[in-house]
């Protein structure tokens, strides 16, 4: 699709009117739009006072109407040396990184996830998940650029076939900022456009149309939500066609890193496809701003249930304080805590691998101190496509005669009477 359709596209969204006390109108600044006279009034997306300040400053010369224009957030993306210094002071590390040729990642900021922690140090956590250090420049060995074996798991290009009954299928390689501990950092950002090749998406729809046990299809990239309105609807539509598919999610990160991409001409479109399922991928509580509360406020309202993945990472969420409130913020928002992920052995990403044991400590810090619907599984995606393995934190501690015994939350001793459980676990220990 053109530049010029999408926009088209997107001056066709229908009004929506305020309703939220954050919602700030377009014309806070009063600034004409470089467009001319409107014709219908867009709809109102939150802009937060420190956002507005942030553009004020960094982008003078732009207005609330395209800040908060998802395409004007994509092209303006902060991908240079050049670009991102003059928003934040580089580190003597950041700047030779973003120097380095040959990165295995491309790097890509929106203004407003960069707006998160301009001003913050170096070692701030959304700052290091954006801006390439050094250290991704030493990979250790037991890192892999197909860390999870995906391409052996793939029967036709752009789709992952691992469980018998879920298929991934990978609609882009484009993302508008890029994680540096990206899993698919061997595909995403390496393309030119965020559209693959139509015969890409033929043959991936051609083969879960051919496969009846695929009931549950997660859409993935890259992001889909970076895709166009018209380019998510058709593939939504195309897999609603397929009689056994019964499940779609979508797997994204940009309700936290371009939340404006949450339009109500967006939900509309997905609202069409239901039952369908979100799986957000979120990272630190710094990320749970109005903006983000308004793009899941519009998701959860048109009935789609939201799920957060996280990666643990090392020097970014690896500690209570910084989970707990994001699993809080994220029950706030509607959306359900799903996965904890170690940090795949991805080439390059060592830095950020905290022990599993990290992880573990963590869900202790939320089990029973918060609401069980705040404590996300903790999981391994095993090395070389294994799937993933849950760990938990161990509360049955053994056997006392015909009673369980089991340590709580406090660190407390309880029994429970259960002689078939224990005469099993005493099998067990003694085999
Ligand atoms: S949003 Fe997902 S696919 Fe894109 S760079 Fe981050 S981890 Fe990779």
């Amino acid at each position: 699709m053109t530049q010029a359709s999408e926009a088209a596209e997107q001056s066709a969204a229908p009004i929506e009117p305020p309703s939220s006390p954050l919602s700030l109108a377009f014309s806070r600044r009063g600034r004409p739009t470089p467009f001319g006279a409107q014709t219908r009034k867009p709809p109102v997306m939150v802009v937060d006072a420190a956002r507005e300040a942030f553009y004020s400053t960094h982008f003078p010369n732009s207005t609330a109407e395209q800040w908060t224009d998802w395409r004007w957030q994509i092209r303006n993306r902060l991908t240079s040396v050049a670009q991102i210094s003059r928003v934040i002071a580089l580190s003597p590390d950041e700047l030779m990184a973003l120097s380095a040729k040959g990165g295995r990642l491309p790097v890509a900021v929106t203004p407003y996830y960069l707006s998160l922690f301009a001003a913050q140090g170096p070692q701030s956590p959304l700052r290091r998940t954006m801006i390439p250090s050094m250290a991704e420049f030493t990979p250790s060995e037991c890192e892999a650029a197909d860390p999870l074996g995906e391409e052996d798991d793939s029967p036709v290009p752009g789709l992952v076939h691992r469980y018998p009954d879920r298929a991934l299928f990978l609609a882009t390689d484009f993302c508008s900022a890029y994680c540096r501990y990206c899993t698919r950092s061997r595909r995403v950002g390496k393309g030119p456009s965020r559209m693959p090749a139509a015969h890409v998406w033929e043959q991936a729809l051609a083969y879960i149309a051919r496969t009846p046990a695929i009931r549950d299809v997660i859409v993935s990239g890259g992001d889909p939500l970076t895709l166009s309105d018209r380019a998510i609807e058709h593939i939504l539509s195309r897999l609603r066609a397929i009689p056994h598919v019964e499940v779609i999610r979508l797997g994204t990160k940009t309700p936290m890193v371009l939340p404006q991409r949450i339009t109500p001409a967006l939900v509309k479109i997905l609202k069409r496809y239901h039952p369908l399922w979100m799986s957000v991928h979120c990272t630190h509580p710094d990320e749970l701003t109005p903006e983000s509360a308004q793009a899941f406020a519009r998701l959860a309202d048109a009935g789609i249930p939201l799920g957060s993945q996280t990666v643990l990472l090392s020097g970014v969420n690896d500690s209570p304080a910084a989970m707990v409130p994001l699993m809080r913020g994220l029950m706030k928002n509607r959306v359900r805590p799903y996965y904890l992920y170690q940090c795949d052995q991805v080439r390059g990403a060592g830095h950020f691998r905290a022990p599993l044991a990290t992880g573990v400590e963590i869900i202790r810090s939320l089990r029973g101190h918060t609401s069980g619907y705040a404590v996300p599984q903790l999981v391994v995606d095993l090395p070389g496509g294994g799937g993933k393995a849950p760990v938990l934190p161990e509360y049955l501690a053994g056997v006392s005669g015909d009673d369980l015994v089991f340590v709580n939350y406090e660190g407390r001793t309880f029994l429970s009477r259960d002689p078939a459980t224990a005469a099993l676990m005493r099998g067990h220990a003694e085999a």
